[in-house]
């Protein structure tokens, strides 16, 4: 097999770094991330053809053990691993990473695989002549090693005191994340104990995906390095603060912006308000993607930041869309409701697909939340418009199943797999107690 020059020369580069070990990734419906290593001579082998791997990756749930078999994923066939090479970099200590997406045997992307449907969703809003960025934020809690609580004598919500408890640690991701190329744009002490957040540069969608997949590796390491583990659940202890996994999204046409300079409300453009729109509408049907698995719910409620409300508004945090200002020209919004157990890829699809939805149809964007949703009385919510999002996951998973709307923006293939393994999910753990959820699947996302 012959390489590009490029290739040739990052993969020699990293060699001549001693660089010794290749992993590859993927993320699966459930939000896992799995992976395969290759010593480094075989990293244009992990490239093209790619490696083995059984179609049931993509139905591995999230109890260790589950494989939530469809029509088209069971225990027969063989897809193909491939790195992106131009994605290929040094992590320290003799490992480089890449993102990896599915291929049939044939060499055709696999229907199922999350990077590319976000490829096709990203290459269908450049053909509309828009290009989208997107910035995410991770939160996370730190536990022990056996993913036991940590002492938290000294914590204050957003203290100073838990950067300083910390400080190793904290040092340790921003080094790692400066000589891997990871954007962090800041990092800081949560509400919850021993809950931190860090927001990442925005960048295209799929290399704002591979990056945040990044972060996660870095975090995990470098809290290895110090005893510690990362928990990424959606709500690592029960009736405690819950960690999102908020996107924030900005479009931008020749013209300019989508979300500043116009004559709408907030200085949107008409477009602009359109793509909320359409957003806001499609929420409803696209929790299954952006929060549907089993502990999200959990979280989902009033009070908890996590936009329990369908609606929007400037800088409102219980608004399931917070719309930013910002300085100039760099207005965005947020989807707060996405939380960690979410496919990174996949929801980011989502949400920009609902985007573009709403922009070619024109959709009109329901007037602005400006107090907490939580305040409204249910005849008000009816009045606005606001949708109070469910926390039951068999309805969430339904209404994925029964959207035309999300099968025409990830394809049926994903969207089966997504409500495969969220269905798996609450036919197995479905009575679990909240202290009982929580505490079992506290690690299933940690890396
Ligand atoms: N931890 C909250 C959540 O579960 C978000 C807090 C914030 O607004 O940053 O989404
Ligand atoms: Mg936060």
């Amino acid at each position: 097999m012959t390489t590009t020059p490029l290739a040739a020369a990052s993969v020699a580069q990293l060699e001549a770094e001693g660089v010794d070990t290749v992993i590859g990734t993927v993320v699966n419906p459930a939000g896992l991330t799995h992976a395969k290593a290759v010593p480094i001579r075989r990293t244009n082998t992990f490239v093209e053809p790619g490696l083995g791997a059984s179609p049931s990756w993509h139905g591995f749930a999230i109890d260790q053990t589950g494989i939530a078999f469809t029509e088209d994923v069971g225990v027969i066939g063989d897809q193909r691993v491939r790195i992106d090479l131009s994605a290929l970099r040094g992590i320290g200590d003799g490992l480089a990473w890449a993102p990896g997406s599915f291929f049939e045997q044939d060499g055709t992307p696999a229907s199922a695989c999350s990077r590319t449907t976000l490829r096709r969703v990203q290459a269908a809003l450049e053909t509309a002549g828009i290009q989208a960025a997107v910035g995410h934020e991770i939160e996370f809690v730190l536990v022990d090693s056996d993913g036991g609580r940590l002492p938290s004598t000294l914590w204050a919500q957003y203290g100073l005191v838990g950067v300083l408890e910390r400080e190793a640690f904290v040092r340790d991701v921003i080094a790692a994340a400066a000589s891997s190329g990871v954007g962090i744009e800041q990092l800081h002490p949560e509400y919850g104990a021993n809950q931190f957040e860090i927001s990442l540069a925005p960048l295209p969608p799929v290399a704002a995906a591979d990056q945040l997949v990044l972060t996660r590796i870095i975090v995990g390491r470098a809290a290895r390095r110090h005893g510690l583990r990362v928990s990424l659940s959606p709500v690592p202890f029960a009736g405690e603060v819950g960690s999102g996994a908020h996107q924030h999204f900005s479009l931008t046409r020749l013209e300019g912006p989508l979300f500043s300079g116009g004559a709408g409300v907030a200085g949107m453009t008409p477009a602009g308000e359109s793509a909320i729109a359409g957003v806001l509408d499609g929420l409803p049907q696209a929790q299954g993607v952006l929060c549907g698995s089993i502990v999200s719910g959990l979280r989902m409620q009033p009070g908890n930041w996590a936009g329990a409300y369908a609606c929007w508004g400037l800088e409102n945090r219980e608004a399931a869309v917070r719309f930013i200002q910002g300085r100039e020209g760099k207005a965005n919004f947020e989807v707060k409701i996405v939380d960690p157990s979410a496919n990174p890829y996949f929801a980011s699809a989502a949400v920009l697909g609902l985007a573009l939805d709403g922009i070619q149809r024109n959709a009109a964007l329901a007037p602005e939340t400006a107090v907490d949703p939580a305040q409204l009385s249910d005849a008000e919510h009816q009045r606005r418009g606001i949708v109070s999002l469910t926390r039951s996951q068999p309805d969430i998973v339904a209404a994925l199943d029964n959207s035309e709307l999300l099968r025409s923006i990830l394809g049926n293939a994903a969207v089966d797999m997504i409500a495969a393994v969220r269905r798996l999910e609450h036919e197995r753990y479905g009575d679990l107690h909240p202290e009982q959820l929580a505490d079992k699947f506290r690690m299933a996302w940690s890396l």
